[in-house]
């Protein structure tokens, strides 16, 4: 059974105090009702890494997990600017998205700096939310698999088997990302089993019932229930409806099929 894991990704959004008050509103919403959703989902926040220090304080004693938005391949050395996985463990965090659109489009992030941060997490026990999806006009060519199953092939080079289930995969349509155009439950759906598909192929079946395929791109209350009620959605990769308690909490709360 692959518990799902509701993930909020909030970019490059608020002060290290506002992710204290953020945080702390979230907690009063969620931490009464912790037990009971713990039983069949994970809570993860991925706040900008100058936040990380004051939410892993400000999330003491909570179910709710960390992780980072990015980070570098290498453990220390020259390289400006960047922050290496050591760091981010020292922190507590446990989960790091990888290669998500934003860094591949507009940070130019290529396969090969992406696999070499998935490899990195897992050496490091830190749990890789690796984030494929097609553009819009990717989508229109009806490209959309083979776009998806290449970035699924270069984000698992060098993966053996025994790894795959510790690596998470986020399908993210290019096109619903912050657009409030949300990829309709069976569009997901389908990718989501073409992923499963591709993974059972490369690895094994046992391998791709229990590696979790995230859905994101325009996540919101209202869309939810109806996206996670998919048994092969394993979860919400969600972008601006993370940045408010209330908006979050809800989606938390998400309806799931059993
Ligand atoms: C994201 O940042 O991964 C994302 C899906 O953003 P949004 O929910 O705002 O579309």
């Amino acid at each position: 059974m692959r518990k799902k894991l509701i993930a909020g990704n909030w970019k490059m959004h608020l002060t290290p105090n506002e992710a204290r008050s953020l945080v702390a509103a979230l907690r009063r919403d969620i931490d009464p009702d912790a037990a009971q959703l713990a039983a069949d989902r994970e809570i993860l926040i991925a706040p900008p890494a100058i936040d990380l220090p004051t939410a892993a304080q400000a999330l003491a004693g909570s179910s709710i997990a960390l992780g980072a938005q990015n980070m570098h391949f290498e453990d220390q050395g020259a390289f400006t600017g960047e922050i290496s996985p050591l760091m981010l463990k020292s922190l507590g965090v446990r989960y790091v998205i990888i290669g998500h659109s934003e860094r591949r489009h507009r940070f130019h992030e290529d396969e090969d700096s992406i696999n070499r941060k998935v490899r990195a997490a897992l050496k490091h026990d830190l749990t890789p939310i690796l984030c494929v999806g097609e553009t819009a006009k990717q989508r229109d060519a009806g490209d959309t698999l083979a776009v998806v199953m290449g970035q699924l092939d270069g984000g698992f080079l060098g993966i053996d088997l025994p790894q795959v289930d510790r690596i998470i995969l986020a399908y993210e349509p290019v096109w619903a990302i912050g657009t409030g155009r949300t990829a309709t439950p069976e569009h997901a759906r389908a990718v989501h089993g073409a992923i499963r598909g591709a993974i059972t192929d490369r690895f094994s079946h046992q391998a791709s019932q229990a590696l979790r395929v995230l859905y994101g791109g325009s996540v919101t209350p209202e869309n939810v229930d109806a996206l996670l009620s998919k048994p092969d959605i394993d979860g919400a990769l969600v972008g601006s409806a993370s940045l408010k308690a209330e908006s979050f909490a809800r989606i938390i709360r998400a309806r799931i099929a059993s």
